[in-house]
């Protein structure tokens, strides 16, 4: 069974999603002063011995290690410009003025509120207006504002403005279904539900047509699979 949070684009006034995203980016400029791989382990090995264990023994010694640069992974999107990667756009479209549709590229996030993984896809569309963008630089953009700590809402924000705010289409849609973990493995303990969210921009946002156009393909892309 699928719980449907928050589908249905066009509710959230623009102000907040660029609210959000100004929250980000500003997160993203982190503390003053950098943290150190070692002090990050150390940090790691605090809470192995909070939890009762003892870091020392050897299944454990490279835990904290370990930790540190899966972390990096995890958050690596910090380090890179969304915007940069939508620049290289082809501006020769010899007039192409249809739908352009990624189908259910997956992403793992954290959420900010537990840090545990938000496990999803994402379904990305535009209409082109004289510029369009190589599929994959459409992909990477949903890489790099996953591997942040995140909110499912800003993420589908997020991801729609910058392609919105870079190539300047016709319109862009976005929707987003995850699974959050902080959901599953604690808290509540609901197995089996996603959370779906979803931006409208420009003619997504007018044209109830087009936009039915768009969700249907997500539709047929998540009846028989689950995220
Ligand atoms: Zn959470």
């Amino acid at each position: 069974m699928t719980s449907e949070a928050a589908a249905s684009g066009g509710k959230e006034p623009i102000a907040m999603a660029r609210k959000l995203e100004t929250l980000n980016s500003e997160a993203a400029v982190g503390g003053a002063k950098p943290i150190s791989d070692a002090e990050a382990e150390r940090a790691f090995r605090a809470i192995l011995e909070w939890i009762g264990e003892d870091p020392d023994r050897d299944g454990l010694r490279e835990t904290p290690g370990r930790l540190v640069r899966s972390y990096r992974e995890y958050f690596s999107g910090y380090e890179e410009d969304p915007a940069q990667v939508l620049r290289k756009t082809f501006s020769e479209v010899e007039g192409y003025d249809e739908m352009i549709v990624l189908r259910g590229v997956t992403f793992e996030s954290h959420c900010e509120h537990h840090m545990a993984p938000i496990i999803g896809r994402v379904w990305v569309g535009y209409i082109p207006h004289r510029r369009v963008v190589g599929i994959s630089k459409l992909a990477r953009l949903v890489e790099i504002f996953s591997k942040r700590l995140q909110i499912q809402e800003r993420l589908t924000a997020q991801i729609a403005n910058t392609i919105d705010d870079v190539l300047k289409p016709a319109g862009v849609a976005v929707v987003v279904k995850a699974a959050h973990h902080c959901m599953i493995s604690r808290g509540v303990h609901k197995r089996g539900s996603d959370l779906v969210t979803s931006r409208m921009l420009g003619v997504f946002r007018d044209q109830p047509a087009t936009r039915g156009e768009f969700l249907s393909l997500v539709n047929a892309d998540t009846t028989e699979q689950r995220v």
